[in-house]
């Protein structure tokens, strides 16, 4: 990424970001008003809106057609919610965008309204677009919480009976092409013993002395995989990591817990058959440690709970449509990130996905998240190709 020798977007891409940014679509709050606004600016465009909401009508995605519905058409993804602010020190009012030099700062600059703010500032250019291959905007809700809203997105694509030949995600990647990234599963373990007074400790089953052997074989497996696992340098990491992320449990240090609770993660290599790994840490619960525990206290459980399935992305790096977005990206590489989006979904979905959009992921998620102008404009130049058609 070049950060001096910069270009400068349109005032229209400013402006719509600036638009964008001002709704505080952290994921916890409603999104609805960034919806409607976009639905209203591309209505002004002759452009209708499919909308689908989430089950309180709190939230809604957005799915839009510029061309003849009917044809499959290239889809052009973003997520509307941002990652809170919440106790971050930042040097300006997030939610106003704020020039200053070569950049503009603001929550969601890079993650990921820049993009979005580009397709739809171009929206008449693209829907000048030659051919029969329609562009589709996929605006969605709640994917920083799991890329949750995306799913009944795609359920109403699918209800459409029109696929779409191809999905750009628009996460920032410096505008450089990526073709996959590494699944993302996450586990609640909830172990239940029995308590007692801490002078009576084998009358009791302790909840986070079992959690404990449980989580010491969540970190067995992440160490064989570190060593046996056939890498793929594509990424920063080039193996499957297993992780233990929040415990907790017990009352007082003189009560043998009764409960305990933990919550892990699984971010594995495409090819890697995560469901193997997750079977062997619940066959350790149900074969070795239960019996043990059912020994004392027949009431003795270990439940398990996914809470994050976002699968892994894998496209393929010799499909026509890879080629085509690298011809209007500009960009030959066939790179792989580190984080997950809803790409991996899209893919599950028969839309193959990659992942292309301006910003860069380290300055997403922080204080003082920005964009650079530059990377605004390579966006535009990028779209600018998309509108022109066919290659
Ligand atoms: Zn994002």
């Amino acid at each position: 990424m070049n950060a001096t020798a910069g270009q400068h977007p349109s005032a229209q891409t400013l402006a719509m970001l600036e638009r964008l940014v001002a709704f505080a679509t952290v994921s916890r709050n409603s999104n609805l008003g960034l919806i409607e606004e976009v639905r209203d600016y591309l209505t002004g465009h002759g452009v209708s809106s499919r909308l689908t909401y989430d089950a309180k009508g709190g939230k809604a995605n957005l799915f839009a057609t510029l061309g003849e519905p009917s044809n499959p058409g290239i889809v052009l993804s973003g997520h509307t919610d941002v990652v809170p602010v919440d106790g971050q020190d930042w040097a300006t009012d997030p939610f106003v965008t704020t020039l200053d030099g070569d950049r503009i700062f603001g929550r969601g600059t890079a993650d990921m309204k820049g993009f979005i703010a580009v397709a739809l500032a171009m929206t008449p250019e693209l829907l000048a677009r030659p051919g029969d291959t329609p562009i589709q905007l996929a605006l969605s809700y709640d994917e920083e919480v799991g890329c949750l809203g995306v799913r009944e997105l795609l359920r109403d694509i699918a209800v459409t009976g029109v696929k779409p030949l191809g999905c750009i995600i628009g996460e920032p990647t410096g505008m450089e092409v990526v073709i996959g990234h590494k699944g993302a599963l996450a586990f609640e373990c909830y172990v239940h013993g029995r308590e007692c007074h801490s002078s009576l400790v084998p009358q009791g089953v302790n909840a986070i002395e079992y959690a404990a052997r449980l989580i010491g074989r969540v970190r067995e497996i992440a160490e064989r995989l570190a060593v046996e696992e056939q890498r793929n340098f594509g990424f920063d990491i080039p193996h499957s990591t297993l992780q233990t992320g929040t415990i907790s449990g017990g009352i007082a240090v003189n009560v043998v817990p009764r409960s305990c609770e933990f919550q892990f993660d699984i971010r594995h290599l495409p090819g890697t058959r995560w469901s193997g790994l997750f079977e062997e840490i619940q066959a350790y619960a149900r074969d070795e440690l239960l019996p043990a525990m059912r020994r004392i206290a027949p009431e003795s459980r270990i439940t398990f709970r996914q809470i994050i399935d976002i699968p892994v992305l894998e496209a393929d790096a010799d499909a026509p449509f890879t080629h085509y977005v690298q011809d209007i990206a500009a960009s030959r590489g066939a790179h792989y990130v580190a984080f997950g989006t809803e790409g991996g979904l899209f893919q599950q979905a028969g839309i193959p996905a990659l992942i292309c959009g301006p910003g860069s992921i380290t300055q997403a998620h922080k204080p003082n998240e920005f964009v650079l102008l530059d990377q605004l404009a390579r966006c535009e130049t990028f779209m600018r190709n998309l509108a022109n058609g066919p290659a």
